[in-house]
C-alpha cells in the first residue's frame, strides 16, 4: 500500500497522458501539413529502404461499447465494396507520386474489423497494394482477426495473400464483462479461430486484452488469463480502458458505477502482468508480453524495439505510409493524417488528391525529444551518451534534473543512464510526458494507470 501512495502522489491516478505511439503525439497535428507535405514526403522517399503500409478498414459489424476506434457499423457489403474501390484509387494516387522502385517491408490491416471483408475482397485489396509497393524479400503481413466474423475461408484467402501475423481480438471472455461492453464473443469461438488460424500456416498471433472494463474484477480477469495461456499466443497486448465518453459517444452506455476503481484497475493490471511473466512470457514495454523466441521479445532485449501506431512494433522500416480513412503516414519529415471521417476521404480521392489533411512536420528539437520518450517507453531508460549525440542535447539537461528529482526512488542514474526502477515503471508514461514539449496543449488523453 505504501507504493501505491507514493505512486498516486506521483500523479499515477490523476494524469492524463498520450500513449506515445507517436511523439508529437497525433493531437499536435495540423492543417498546415496537409496533402501538399503529404506529397513531397512520398516523392522524397528513398527506394532502396522499404517501406511499412497500414490499410484502415473503417466497419464493423458490430459496435462494441468500449471501443474508441474510427469505425462506423454496417450490416451490408455494399459501403465496404464501395470503400474498396476508393482504397484502389488512393493506391492509384500513390502510384503517381512514389519514386519507381519502393517496395513494402511490412503491411498491416487494422480497422474496424478487416475480417469484414470476404475472401474475394481480401485477395482483391492485398493484390492492388501489392502491384502499386512490391513486397521486399522479408515481407510479413499481420492482420487484426475479429473471431466472430471470420471463417475458414476469409483465413485461408489471408494466407493465400501472405498473412504472417494474426492480431486476435478478445479483450475479457467473462460472460457479463461482454454484455456490459456490447461484446458477445465465446472461448469456443475464438478457439475455432486460433486452430483454423494455425491449420492455414499462421504461426505468429498475438491475443488483444484489455483491463478495467466494467464488472472486471480480479477472479474473472484470472478465469480469462488461464483462457487466454490455453490459446498459446505468441504475444499479448494488455491494455487499459481508457473511458472516455465525451469522446466516444458509445462508451455512454458504460455506466461510470460499473467501472473498476483506481486501485482494483492498478491490481488488475499488476495481476495480469505477472500470471502471464510467470508464465514464461517476458514483459514488453508497459503493456506487451512475448514469448522469448518472438521477434518483439528479441527486439527489446537488443535495444531495437520500436513504438508506432499499432503499440510496440520490432518493424525496422523507417517509413509508414497510411492508406485509407484516418490512417497515419509517418516519413523522416513527420507525420501526415488521411480525413478522419470516411465520407470525407472519398471525397477526396473522388477529387483526385491524397487526402491528408493535417499532420506535423519535425524540427530538430522534436527529434530529440521524440528520441527520448521513444527511450523510455521501450526500454524504461534514457542513454543520456546516445542523446548527447543530438546537437541539440543541452536542451533536456534540466530536464532530466527534474525526473531525478521528483521522481526519486522510481527513477535512478546508473552510469550515463537514466533508469525508471521496476517500481517506477507504472510511472512511465508520466514521465515520458516531461520530455513532451506540447504537454500544455488541451487534449483528452487517458488515464495513466
Ligand atoms: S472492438 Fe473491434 S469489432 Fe468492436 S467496435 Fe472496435 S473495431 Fe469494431
Amino acid at each position: 500500500m505504501e507504493h501505491l501512495d507514493t505512486l498516486r502522489r506521483m500523479g499515477l491516478f490523476d494524469a492524463r497522458v498520450p500513449r506515445y505511439t507517436s511523439y508529437p503525439p497525433a493531437t499536435a497535428f495540423t492543417p498546415a501539413q496537409g496533402a501538399d507535405f503529404q506529397v513531397s514526403c512520398l516523392q522524397a522517399l528513398d527506394p532502396a529502404t522499404p517501406v511499412s503500409v497500414y490499410i484502415h478498414i473503417p466497419f464493423c459489424e458490430r459496435l462494441c461499447w468500449f471501443c474508441a476506434c474510427r469505425t462506423q457499423g454496417t450490416t451490408t457489403l455494399k459501403p465496404v465494396a464501395h470503400y474498396l474501390d476508393v482504397l484502389k484509387d488512393e493506391l492509384e494516387l500513390l502510384r503517381a507520386t512514389l519514386p519507381a522502385g519502393v517496395t513494402m517491408g511490412q503491411m498491416h490491416w487494422g480497422g474496424g474489423t478487416p475480417t469484414i471483408l470476404p475472401p474475394d475482397m481480401i485477395r482483391a485489396l492485398a493484390q492492388a497494394v501489392k502491384d502499386v509497393i512490391p513486397p521486399a524479400p522479408d515481407f510479413s503481413f499481420s492482420v487484426e482477426i475479429d473471431p466472430t466474423l471470420v471463417d475458414d475461408a476469409k483465413i485461408a484467402a489471408l494466407a493465400e495473400m501472405g498473412m504472417t501475423r494474426a492480431s486476435i481480438g478478445i479483450q475479457d471472455f467473462a460472460s457479463d464483462v461482454q454484455e456490459a461492453i456490447g461484446r458477445k464473443q465465446s472461448y469456443a469461438q475464438t478457439r475455432a479461430c486460433v486452430d483454423s488460424l494455425r491449420a492455414a500456416g499462421i504461426t505468429s498471433l498475438n491475443a488483444d486484452l484489455v483491463y478495467g472494463l466494467p464488472f472486471q474484477t480480479r477472479e474473472k480477469l484470472a478465469n480469462t488469463i488461464a483462457k487466454v495461456r490455453a490459446l498459446d499466443p505468441d504475444r499479448i497486448a494488455l491494455f487499459g480502458y481508457a473511458h472516455v465518453p465525451n469522446f466516444s459517444k458509445r462508451q455512454k452506455l458504460i455506466p461510470d458505477a460499473s467501472l473498476p476503481g483506481e486501485e482494483d484497475r492498478y491490481h488488475l493490471a499488476r495481476q495480469a502482468a505477472a500470471a502471464f511473466t510467470g508464465s514464461g512470457y517476458e514483459a514488453i514495454g508497459i503493456d506487451h508480453f512475448a514469448k522469448p523466441a518472438d521477434s518483439l521479445a528479441i527486439a527489446a532485449r537488443t535495444g531495437h524495439l520500436r513504438r508506432n501506431f499499432q503499440g510496440y512494433t520490432d518493424d525496422t522500416c523507417p517509413t509508414l505510409i497510411g492508406i485509407g480513412a484516418s490512417s497515419i503516414s509517418q516519413f523522416a519529415q513527420g507525420y501526415v493524417q488521411n480525413a478522419s471521417a470516411t465520407a470525407a476521404y472519398i471525397e477526396r480521392v473522388a477529387a483526385h488528391q491524397l487526402s491528408g489533411h493535417r499532420g506535423y512536420a519535425m524540427t530538430a528539437a522534436d527529434r530529440l525529444r521524440a528520441t527520448a520518450i521513444n527511450m523510455l517507453m521501450c526500454d524504461f531508460e534514457i542513454d543520456l551518451e546516445v542523446l548527447d549525440q543530438h546537437p541539440d542535447a543541452a536542451q533536456l539537461i534540466p530536464i532530466h534534473d527534474a525526473v531525478a528529482r521528483d521522481f526519486a526512488g522510481m527513477v535512478v542514474k546508473v552510469g550515463s543512464r537514466l533508469r525508471i526502477t521496476p517500481e517506477g515503471r507504472p510511472l512511465t508514461r508520466i514521465i515520458a510526458q516531461r520530455y513532451d514539449g506540447f504537454a500544455g496543449i488541451a487534449a483528452q488523453y487517458s488515464q495513466a494507470s
